[in-house]
């Protein structure tokens, strides 16, 4: 067990400055309207760093330093880009321990995820598209004996990419990696509750690409946000956030009409057919496993497993199991190695979870562990702890078709398969989705038969950057991860050429 000093103390791995400023253009640039926002650490509740406050004015200082850098940018081979890529994998990976520390303090998440998922993943995907770039071919279409066409993917030049907070740094890396493998040039916001985490990766990743081509701007999203989303000066927006606020990005970019890629909100199914039960046996404590997923970074995740159907037959068996799992999920200090549940990012965050626990009491569901504020000792008492929570109730009720992003699942049985697939396509979301059963048929067929762009079958929460992700209905517009990433940041050239020198012959 180990347990990571508090940054801003001495013997921290991190050092993180006491005010930021933006990132634009390789300089560090204060706001315009010289205001700054305090940015508490969910650990402690206390703030630890100061933020720019952007506007409008801000967003216009990054768009003019990204569109300085993206012509030359976009012109640089896909192996120069590659090389560049890499280099930055390995300037996160030698600073890993660090950022991973960084996270954690600033989003509250256990420091055991941020140091063996968040960050190697991140360090995985620049990889990947360093690759992926490299790989991707064009295409030659022979149109007749003498005329060939020839097809390129170009960038699209200056994108905007705006992110949310449940994994600051991987959400930043699922949008940079492949904007920049495709050679555009990017103004990013960060979410105003973790921007000093991607500010800390900005210093350290400053003297590997060129001025100008990473841009970052803090801020709120109706003074920061919009401006960036709603900019004609922007050849794309790439959004992941709540659903309400990916319908705003689309109006937005419906002005300028350039494409969109919303990720956004969930309500995913984990279903647990009966097959799934035997006594002790090593799939059973896989499968219960699966089912406290939902408590996984605090539920603040868009695929949270935020709903368990389990088929009446084991339904008894299996949730009583399900119960005392989650009661040993250790929660606690989310710098010390041994805790599997930390604390929720924000105080807003806390007290919406807070609000739906009493909505689910207030509309009959049974809470059978949580439920409630977690209290805990020292400096931790003011940081924002919830208890992994269980509901039991019906699909019907607001806990089962809103997103709580908390560790709260609620749960309801299912006596036949068309029951499971109708109760968990009834949902507005189809993002994610576990289907946990011994027989491949029926894990197979309930994959396919899920309305959603994600289905775990037999797992839950793995994300390699190979594995197309996004989501179904109102859970998102376009892919993230996967190398079919890349044609959301690319255009597509036709060169069709004529080797003949016969006439047209029209005129
Ligand atoms: P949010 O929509 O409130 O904020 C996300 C980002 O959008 C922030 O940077 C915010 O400042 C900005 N923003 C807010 N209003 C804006 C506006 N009017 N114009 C432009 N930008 C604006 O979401 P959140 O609460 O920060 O994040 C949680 C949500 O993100 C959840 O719904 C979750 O499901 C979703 N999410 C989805 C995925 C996915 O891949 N599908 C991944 C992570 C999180």
């Amino acid at each position: 067990m180990t347990v990571y000093a508090q940054p801003g103390t001495e013997s921290s791995v991190v050092s993180y400055k006491s005010r930021y400023e933006n990132f634009i253009g390789g300089e560090w640039v204060a706001p315009v309207k010289g205001q700054y926002f305090e940015n508490p650490s969910p650990v402690t509740g206390k703030s630890f760093t100061e933020v720019p406050r952007s506007t409008a004015e801000d967003i216009e200082l990054a768009l003019d330093a990204a569109h300085k850098a993206a012509p030359a940018w976009g012109r640089t081979s896909v192996a120069e880009r590659a090389v560049l890529l890499n280099r930055i994998a390995d300037r996160i990976e030698e600073n890993l321990e660090a950022l991973a520390v960084a996270e954690t303090w600033e989003n509250g998440k256990p420091v055991r995820e941020t140091l063996a998922a968040d960050l190697p993943l991140a360090v995985d995907h620049y990889r990947y598209f360093a690759g992926a770039i490299r790989a991707q071919e064009g295409g030659i279409s022979e149109i007749d004996g003498s005329t060939v066409a020839y097809h390129f993917h170009e960038p699209l030049g200056v994108v905007g990419q705006i992110i949310p907070w449940n994994f600051p740094l991987l959400m930043a890396t699922w949008k940079l990696a492949p904007a920049l493998a495709a050679g555009n040039a990017v103004v990013l916001k960060p979410a105003e509750q973790t921007p000093a985490s991607i500010l800390l990766l900005m210093e350290l990743l400053a003297d590997i690409l060129p001025p100008g081509v990473v841009n970052v701007v803090n801020g709120f999203g109706a003074e920061a946000g919009a401006p960036l989303a709603s900019s004609p000066r922007i050849r794309k927006i790439a959004f992941t956030g709540e659903t309400t606020t990916g319908r705003l990005i689309m109006q937005y970019a419906s002005q300028n009409l350039i494409p969109v890629t919303l990720e956004l909100g969930g309500k995913s199914p984990n279903i647990f057919f009966e097959d799934v039960a035997r006594e002790n046996d090593a799939y059973y404590d896989k499968a219960l496993e699966g089912f406290t997923m939902f408590a996984l970074n605090q539920g603040e995740v868009c695929t949270c497993p935020s709903r368990a159907l389990i088929q009446s037959s084991i339904f008894d068996q299996f949730l009583g199991d399900a119960v005392e799992r989650t009661k040993a999920v250790k929660q606690g200090n989310p710098l010390d190695t041994d805790t599997m549940v930390g604390a929720q990012a924000s105080n807003d965050q806390l007290e919406k979870i807070l609000s739906y626990i009493d909505i689910g009491k207030a509309e009959g569901a049974q809470v059978l562990t949580g439920g409630a504020r977690a209290e805990l000792d020292g400096d931790l008492a003011e940081g924002f702890y919830v208890e992994p929570t269980i509901f039991r109730g019906s699909n019907s009720m607001r806990v089962f078709q809103e997103e709580i992003f908390g560790p709260v699942v609620s749960v309801t049985e299912f006596s036949e398969y068309d029951d499971a697939i109708s109760t968990a396509n009834d949902t507005l979301y189809g993002l994610g989705a576990g289907v946990w059963s011994r027989d491949a048929n029926t894990a197979y067929r309930a994959g396919r038969d899920i309305q959603a762009g994600r289905v775990w079958t037999n797992c839950y929460h793995q994300y390699p950057a190979h594995a197309a992700f996004g989501g179904y209905k109102q859970s998102g517009v376009g892919r993230e991860n996967h190398l079919m990433m890349l044609s959301h940041y690319q255009q597509t050239k036709n060169l069709l050429v004529s080797y003949s020198e016969d006439k047209l012959g029209f005129f």
